[in-house]
């Protein structure tokens, strides 16, 4: 019989669409604490000595910090203590993964300070329509490739120390992997908001722009940009490797999932089969579920659901939604005439550990079997796209296919070029903060002078309160 002792430890639920009704539609999921919840829940958190929260995240959000004040009712400190360090608040606060969540204290007493949905209480219900302002003008330009989260971090970096950015992005949109976001996440006008707080920086986008195809390395030397930021991410998308997958009707997941945010939709189906076990897998069964009006969707996943790599949250909201799940079983053959007719999956178990230590997934002969469906949608794992990029880049890869420099600062083969990516937006940002950081550093002493120290973006003299012994990006890839 829980006291009232133990209700003071109780999380404050966050507001849901039920599963029975967000499945005919897009909307957002989750909606917004009330004030007086938002202040509730803020009063729960212990506010640490030395929080795990802020350790946890891989920019150094200071959680702790902005969670007080919402837990004082200042919501416009809360909103300006969030864009301190994040640029992407409005985004974040709705599709950050939470790491922070994950690492709190209250965790064990009456579930973990609900983070994420405060952060949304700090951008919502705050001043959050600020702008940043440029440090003096240095007077050196920086081409960054690639709008996603790294790239923008890094403009952001770059242009409140008073650089002169040019982001160049092959698509027309802003984002990269943030526009496969599904809507019933976020709606989408998201990353507009948080852009348009550079608007005073000296950041400029060039749409529709792609390195190796319409211009070089060389030709942006030649066009006076002094260092080079390639944050190109995972454009591509693997394959199965089974006969069939060219059929019409087969989509990567990517592109799916791009296609329902900027329309009009793909036509799937009513029987849809989704192959993969992670996030992007979860992302496009949901969808699906969606599309296809109340339709049967199935992932097919190669080992149990234990074994999935895509969050606990994500997987719980997909069978609340309906979504059938096969585990052991891999991908054998799309069947069809002149389109997808089925999809035929057989049994997979693990074998013993081979010579690399880990056991490997083998198929078992005999155990085919076919599932009906109009459409199949491949979701197992995205890849770079280096295209018309120069080898001496001599680029290493992230641990989800990104590419990135091999030296510490993130500079690759080429002196003056930086690239890096991360895993999650969050984590992506922190690459952006880091590659930055290198390219200020390599600006700066060729004259001679130390590294910028982060000027407070808001041009305010603001000094973070971080406790001892934190930083910013303290995350490393
Ligand atoms: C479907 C899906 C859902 C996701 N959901 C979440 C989530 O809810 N929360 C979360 O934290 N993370 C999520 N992620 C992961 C997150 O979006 C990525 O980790 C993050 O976007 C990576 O950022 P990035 O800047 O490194 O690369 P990207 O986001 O891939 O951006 C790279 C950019 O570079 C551009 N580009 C590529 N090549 C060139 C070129 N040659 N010239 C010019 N431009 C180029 C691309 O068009 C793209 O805009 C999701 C990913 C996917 C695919």
């Amino acid at each position: 019989m829980p006291t009232d002792e133990d209700s003071r430890y109780e999380r404050i639920p966050i507001p849901e669409e039920p599963a029975r009704d967000r499945v005919a539609s897009f909307i957002e999921i989750r909606h917004p604490y009330q004030p007086d919840e938002a202040v509730i829940e803020a009063q729960r958190c212990l506010q640490c000595a030395m929080p795990y929260c802020v350790q946890a995240c891989p920019i150094a959000q200071d959680a702790r910090g902005y969670i007080l004040a919402v837990a004082q009712r200042d919501f416009d400190r809360a909103a300006t203590i969030v864009l301190r360090e994040n640029p992407l608040g409005t985004t974040l606060c709705k599709v950050c993964y939470h790491f922070c969540e994950d690492a709190c204290i209250m965790h064990e007493r009456g579930g973990a300070i609900a983070i994420r949905q405060l952060k949304r209480a700090a951008m919502e219900l705050g001043t959050s329509d600020t702008e940043y302002v440029p440090s003096a003008p240095v007077g050196q330009r920086i081409a960054v490739v690639g709008a996603g989260p790294a790239g923008l971090m890094a403009a952001w970096e770059l242009g409140t120390r008073g650089y002169s950015v040019t982001v160049f992005e092959a698509e027309p949109f802003l984002g990269g992997q943030v526009g496969a976001i599904p809507k019933y996440h976020m709606d989408g006008y998201e990353l507009e908001l948080d852009v348009a707080r550079f608007r005073r920086l000296d950041v400029t986008f060039q749409m529709g722009r792609r390195l190796g195809r319409d211009f070089t390395i060389d030709s942006l030397r030649t066009d006076g940009y002094r260092a080079i930021y390639l944050a190109v991410g995972t454009p591509g998308h693997n394959l199965l490797g089974v006969p069939g997958e060219n059929l019409p009707g087969v989509y990567p997941a990517l592109d799916l999932l791009i296609e329902t945010n900027k329309g009009p939709p793909i036509a799937l189906g009513k029987r849809v089969v989704v192959i993969g076990g992670g996030d992007v897998a979860m992302d496009a069964v949901r969808s699906a579920r969606r599309l296809a009006e109340g339709g049967d969707v199935t992932v097919v996943y190669r080992r149990g659901r234990a074994e999935m790599s895509a969050g606990a949250e994500e997987i719980e909201e997909a069978e609340a939604e309906g979504v059938t799940f096969l585990f052991d079983r891999g991908p054998y053959q799309v069947v069809g005439n002149g389109k997808v007719e089925g999809m035929v999956v057989r049994e997979v178990k693990l074998s013993p550990p081979g010579p690399s230590g880990r056991p490997v997934v083998v198929a078992v002969p005999g155990t085919e079997q076919t599932l009906p469906c109009d459409s199949v949608v491949i979701a197992v794992g995205e890849k770079a796209d280096l295209s018309g990029f120069p080898a001496a880049l001599d680029l290493a890869f992230g641990k989800q296919g990104w590419p990135q420099g091999k030296h510490d600062d993130t500079m690759t083969g080429i002196d003056g070029v930086f690239a890096s990516g991360g895993k999650s937006v969050v984590h992506a940002m922190a690459a952006g903060t880091r590659s930055a950081d290198g390219i200020d550093a390599y600006l700066r002493k060729q004259g001679g002078n130390p590294p910028t120290p982060r000027p407070d973006p808001f041009g305010q003299g603001m000094v973070p309160a971080l406790p001892k012994g934190y930083g910013f990006a303290t995350w490393t890839p």
